[in-house]
């Protein structure tokens, strides 16, 4: 008799987010909303504008942009196919999308440059980690159509204050030129020489890197490479005329900002759009500050202690990309500079000042009824209450007063309001003040003049 097969065990399902996402609810959630109003704030107050791009994108405007041997398109990108056959990504990053709209609303007839500011979820498939997700939430300023540099200082500034206000001081920029196509071209073939003559010290990875997107071996944390990577040649040597004066003006903006910055010429920012200006912005590490000193053993001591700390996480970072329009199809070179500050990594700093958002979290008063009657009178005093602006917690789909109150306790709000059906007979309330328990009927026209009297010194 043929054996019957065994039906395959269902796997459980499980309630659970997908890894490397997350819920962002209570106290987190208002310190995003109060970093996103801040951010955008100071945005506002440097001429820039906001602008929401959809989440979905076609995927071709990434792999176009970010390069097709970038890690973003090769193993980072959430894609899909929709029914009608297209090919859509989820967002990986901001800046394709936004030359997208640019192009789209032809914002070119606009006064140049367009200063445009963005928030909202990326997606990258990556291996979660500490300060690394799969779903994470940027704050980005792009300015387009401006070759000048001060517009690449303007954006640097512009992190550190946003950075500054929200309480991270201690910031360093590492900052770099790639030069422009020219330059870049001759400083890879440099690399890539350089690179050649040590081929037999690569792993697969790193000679596959060497053959698909060499830039990328400098952002490689392979301690073979990296060693190497000290050797190699520097963007810099190769920086030709109008770029080298470029970079010498940032570096002239910077200074006279009195920006702590470091050029490290092993900075490339591994995506195909950069050009010229590219810039991370880090929290200053103590010991890299103190690396001369001169006690021998101290400095062998420090040194251990700066590999056991984890590298600092960078907390932002962005460049100049004025080969991207022409990347995507735009008929005329297209200059322009932007960057991204990773909220949640900023958020997740011990230094990060509480951050209150504008919309009113904790209402304090709240709001009291007893019985059908008192139910039905219940939304138009609550919607008074709205118009007058002052906001209120309750308790509508609970009936007894024991119950009521003890989340009047449990959230500790300073002001109740009760609504009893005697009050409704007599068109008052009952207001009870609960520092002192004390109680007093309040006619119901009077309510709001009444509180606004009050709740100031609660
Ligand atoms: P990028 O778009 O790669 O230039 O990133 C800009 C900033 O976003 C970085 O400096 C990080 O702070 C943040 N960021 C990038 N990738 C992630 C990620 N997977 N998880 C959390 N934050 C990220």
């Amino acid at each position: 008799m043929p054996k019957e097969k065994k039906p395959k065990a269902k796997k459980q399902f499980e309630l659970k987010s997908p890894r490397g996402v997350h819920d962002i609810m209570g106290e987190e959630y208002f310190s995003y909303q109060g970093f996103f109003e801040k951010a955008e704030e100071i945005a506002l107050y440097y001429g820039f504008q906001p602008i929401e791009t959809p989440i979905l994108e076609q995927e071709e405007l990434f792999t176009r942009s970010v390069g097709e041997f970038s890690d973003i398109a090769q193993k980072e990108m959430y894609t899909l196919r929709t029914r009608g056959g297209d090919k859509l990504a989820l967002r990986p990053e901001g800046t394709a999308p936004i030359i997208r709209a640019y192009a789209e609303h032809g914002m070119h007839t606009r006064p140049q440059p367009v200063l445009l500011y963005y928030r909202g979820p990326f997606f990258r498939h990556d291996k979660p980690q500490r300060g690394r997700f799969r779903e994470f939430r940027q704050f980005g300023v792009e300015a387009i159509g401006s070759d000048k540099s001060i517009v690449d200082a303007l954006i640097i500034r512009l992190f550190l204050a946003i950075l500054e206000e929200v309480g991270i001081t201690n910031l360093t920029v590492d900052v770099n030129s790639l030069g422009d196509k020219e330059c870049r071209t001759e400083y890879k073939k440099a690399l890539v020489a350089y690179f050649r003559k040590h081929t037999g010290k690569l792993n697969t990875e790193g000679k596959a890197l060497l053959k698909n997107n060499p830039l990328r071996l400098l952002d490689s944390k392979d301690p073979v490479i990296c060693e190497l990577k000290d050797e190699a040649p520097e963007t810099m040597e190769f920086l030709q005329g109008p770029s080298k004066q470029h970079f010498k003006e940032v570096l002239e903006y910077l200074d006279s900002m009195d920006v702590n910055y470091r050029i490290n010429g092993n900075l490339v920012r591994g995506l195909d759009y950069y050009s010229r200006t590219v810039f991370e912005i880090v929290e200053t590490q103590e010991d890299a500050e103190n690396e001369n000193d001169s006690d021998e053993k101290e400095g062998e001591k420090k040194k251990e202690k700066k590999e056991e700390q984890p590298r600092a996480l960078e907390l932002g970072g962005g460049g100049r990309y004025d080969l991207l329009g022409k990347m995507l199809g735009t008929r005329r070179p297209l200059p322009a500079v932007g960057g991204a500050l990773g909220v949640d990594r900023i958020l997740m700093h011990e230094k990060v000042k509480k951050l209150d958002p504008r919309i009113i979290k904790k209402p304090k008063v709240f709001f009291i009824q007893l019985g059908f009657d008192a139910k039905l009178k219940s939304l138009p005093l609550i919607d008074n209450l709205r118009h007058a602006k002052i906001p209120i917690q309750q308790s509508l789909s609970k009936d007894k007063l024991s119950v009521q109150l003890a989340s009047v306790e449990k959230l500790g709000v300073p002001w109740v309001i009760i609504l009893g059906e005697k009050e409704v007979i007599d068109g008052t309330v009952m207001v009870r003040d609960m520092h002192d328990r004390s109680q007093k009927t309040v006619k119901q026209e009077e309510l709001v003049t009444y509180l606004k009297k009050h709740i100031a010194r609660a």
